[in-house]
C-alpha cells in the first residue's frame, strides 16, 4: 500500500484526476487535490475521500498556468502533509481549431497548462523525492502524445512534449529510486470530452448520443470509453513496488487506438 506517502494530483477536482486521487487514497496515500471548481463541492470531495479511505486530504487552488503558484503548491503539500512522494501531473485543457486559425493565447494556455506545468512541478518536487530516495512521477499524457489528429495542434504538441519530458527526467533520476512514467488514455468520458461532443452535436445537428458514438468509433477499435477509475488503478500500480523497474515509458489505455 501507499500508507505514509503523500500524493499531489493536479487537476483532481474532476474527471481523470479525481479518479486517480481516489485510487491513490484507496491505497492509503495522503492527498493534495488541485483544480478549479465550486469551493463547496471541492470541500465535499475532500471530506468524502478523507472519511472513505481514512487519509489526510488537503486542497490547493494553484493555477497550473502560473509557475509561481505551482511551486507554492508543492511547498504547501510538503508543509501540510510532510512530503511530496508522488506527483501526478494531470491538469489539462483542450482547444480545437485549424492551426491557421488557432488563437495565439489559446496556444500559449494549452502549452502552459498541459506541458510547462509538469516541468515546474517536477522541478519543485524532485528535491523532496531525492532526499527520501523514493518517488513516483506520473504524467497524464494522451493518445495524442503518441499520434496526431487534425485541429488539435497545441494539444498534440504539448502531449508529445509530455512524453519526451517523461523520458528525459526518467533518465536523470534512474538511480534515485524515482520512476517517471506517462499514461496515455484514449477517450475517457469527462467534462473535457463532453465539451467536444457537444460542439460536434451543435455543428452537425445530431444528438449528443449519436456524436458520442461517432467520436469513440472514429479512433477506438474497442468502440468504448475508458473510465477515470481504470486510469486511477494504473496510476496506483505504477506507484507500487511491483513497478519499480517501470520507468521512462508511456502506457496506453485506449481500447486499441495505438495498435492501428
Ligand atoms: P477535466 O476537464 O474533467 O479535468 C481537468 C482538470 O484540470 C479539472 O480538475 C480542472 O479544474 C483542472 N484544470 C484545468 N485548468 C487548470 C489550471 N489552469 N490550473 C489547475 N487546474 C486546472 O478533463 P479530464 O479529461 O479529466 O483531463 C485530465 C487530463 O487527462 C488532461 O491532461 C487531459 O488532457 C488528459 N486526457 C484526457 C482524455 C479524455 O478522453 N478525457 C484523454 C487523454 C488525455
Amino acid at each position: 500500500g501507499l500508507k505514509g506517502k503523500v500524493a499531489v494530483i493536479t487537476g483532481s477536482t474532476s474527471g481523470i484526476g479525481k479518479g486517480i486521487a481516489e485510487c491513490l487514497a484507496a491505497e492509503g496515500a495522503d492527498i493534495m487535490l488541485n483544480g478549479f471548481g465550486d469551493r463547496s463541492e471541492i470541500a465535499d470531495l475532500e471530506k468524502k475521500i478523507a472519511t472513505e479511505y481514512g487519509v489526510k486530504v488537503t486542497y490547493s487552488s494553484a493555477d497550473m498556468s502560473q509557475p509561481s503558484e505551482i511551486v507554492g503548491m508543492i511547498s504547501e503539500a510538503q508543509k501540510k502533509l510532510g512530503n511530496v512522494d508522488i506527483l501526478v501531473n494531470n491538469a489539462g485543457i483542450q482547444h480545437v481549431s485549424p492551426v491557421d486559425e488557432f488563437p495565439e493565447d489559446r496556444w500559449d494556455s494549452v502549452i502552459a497548462i498541459n506541458l510547462s506545468s509538469a516541468f515546474h512541478s517536477i522541478k519543485a518536487a524532485l528535491p523532496f523525492m531525492k532526499d527520501k530516495g523514493w518517488g513516483r512521477i506520473i504524467n497524464v499524457a494522451s493518445a495524442h502524445g503518441l499520434t496526431a489528429s487534425p485541429n488539435k495542434s497545441a494539444y498534440v504538441a504539448a502531449k508529445h512534449g509530455v512524453v519526451g519530458l517523461t523520458k528525459a527526467v526518467a533518465l536523470e533520476v534512474a538511480t534515485n529510486g524515482i520512476t517517471v512514467n506517462a499514461i496515455c488514455p484514449g477517450w475517457v468520458l469527462t467534462d473535457l470530452v463532453r465539451a467536444q461532443i457537444e460542439a460536434r452535436a451543435k455543428e452537425s445537428g445530431r444528438t449528443f448520443e449519436d456524436e458520442k458514438r461517432a467520436l469513440v468509433s472514429e479512433k477506438t477499435p474497442s468502440q468504448d470509453f475508458s473510465t477515470p477509475e481504470q486510469i486511477g488503478k494504473l496510476a496506483a500500480f505504477l506507484c507500487s513496488d511491483a513497478a519499480n523497474q517501470m520507468t521512462g515509458a508511456p502506457y496506453s489505455v485506449d481500447g486499441g487506438w495505438m495498435a492501428q
